[in-house]
């Protein structure tokens, strides 16, 4: 049986892109009778970017009633926060004693913060940089191996951590022994990348997201916002690369999809394809909206689900926590 696993920063409230890229692929694989599927919001990571414990706080809740608004069965998966599993950041430890410095040198997210400090003209390449942003692979690679997922759904910029994952995997392995799998990044070309109000990837970071469950109007006005060129309306547009056609790509029937692109050919303004944006969006997201609107106003509820996740993740993690203990030394009381 396969193991998926997949994460949702807890930095703040779930938007179009997280949905479309993440959360609904996730909740069809974990229908698969094939599939185990490891779902959890990470909190510890959302630190890394957010400190302002009540969005950290009020974004726990958010996610979490996203994955189950959307229908996710948490008999079938097991779905849980990150730091309710007290051996992630316990692995995390004993993993960053085996990585090499080098390995997180070459992190993306750190190099692209050096190279930002550089181009402002800082004296300090490292300023503003915590070892949080530093290191952060490990914790995910902690997150990985705990589990022993093999298969790790992921865009196309995280590939570099599935990569040092495995470094860091196979170095303990020839070390200590064969304790972890080998996961695999799965990087599913079809889906989208939404693009955000400013024209930037829509991001919780940037500000410029479409709530997955904004109301009605909300929704409506937000997508009338999206940065368009000038063209005239009769033009005819362009498909490739246009963010209002990938978006509705996302939600729309392939004929509908198809019927669009005959019109952008024939030229539309922006007003009408954005009305029709809002519409297909609007059909898929209205009844999972009520759903997460009834879930808001019970977080009691949403707690006990989190809860009998985190226990049905422990009683894996743990004993398999003891027995990475026992290979590198470290003796667990019992
Ligand atoms: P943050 O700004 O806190 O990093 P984020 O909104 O960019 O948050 P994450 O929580 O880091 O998203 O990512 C959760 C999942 O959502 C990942 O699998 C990621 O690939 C996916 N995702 C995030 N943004 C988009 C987007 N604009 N389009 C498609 N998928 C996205």
């Amino acid at each position: 049986k396969m193991t998926v696993l997949t994460g949702i920063t807890t930095s703040g409230t779930p938007h179009l892109g997280n949905y479309v890229g993440a959360i609904r692929p996730a909740i069809e694989a974990s229908r698969d009778e094939n599939v185990n599927s490891y779902y959890f919001l990470a909190d510890f990571h959302s630190l890394i970017k957010c400190h302002d414990p009540a969005r950290i706080h009020q974004s726990r809740l958010e996610v979490a009633a996203t994955w189950l608004a959307l229908g996710l069965d948490t008999n079938k998966s097991t779905f849980y926060c990150q730091s309710d599993i007290p051996e992630i950041p316990e692995l995390t430890w004993i993993l960053t004693c085996m990585t090499a410095k080098g390995l997180m040198n070459r992190a993306h997210a750190y190099k692209a913060a050096v190279q930002e400090n550089e181009e402002n003209g800082s004296q300090d390449p490292d300023k503003g940089i915590t070892m949080g942003l530093y290191s952060y692979p490990i914790l995910m690679a902690a997150d990985i191996l705990m589990f022993n997922a093999n298969i790790v759904p992921v865009g196309k910029d995280q590939t570099q951590h599935l990569e040092m994952t495995r470094d860091i995997a196979q170095r303990f392995n020839h070390h200590f022994g064969e304790h972890f799998v080998m996961p695999e990044a799965r990087v599913d070309e079809s889906t989208a990348v939404l693009t955000g109000l400013d024209g930037r990837k829509m991001s919780k970071s940037y500000n410029n997201y479409i709530p997955l469950f904004a109301p009605e109007k909300n929704l409506r006005k937000l997508i009338m916002k999206i940065t368009t060129n000038s063209q005239a309306p009769e033009e005819p547009k362009e498909t490739e690369g246009c963010a209002l056609f990938e978006m509705f790509r996302a939600f729309a029937t392939p004929e509908q999809v198809a019927d669009m692109r005959a019109r952008f050919a024939a030229g539309i303004g922006w007003g009408y394809v954005k009305q029709d944006l809002f519409e297909v969006v609007n059909a898929q997201l209205a009844e999972p909206r009520e759903k997460y609107a009834e879930l808001m106003q019970n977080p009691e509820y949403i707690e006990k689900v989190l809860k009998e996740g985190a226990e049905k993740a422990r009683a894996y993690s743990r004993p398999f926590l003891d027995r990475i203990r026992a290979s590198v030394g470290i003796k667990t009381l019992g």
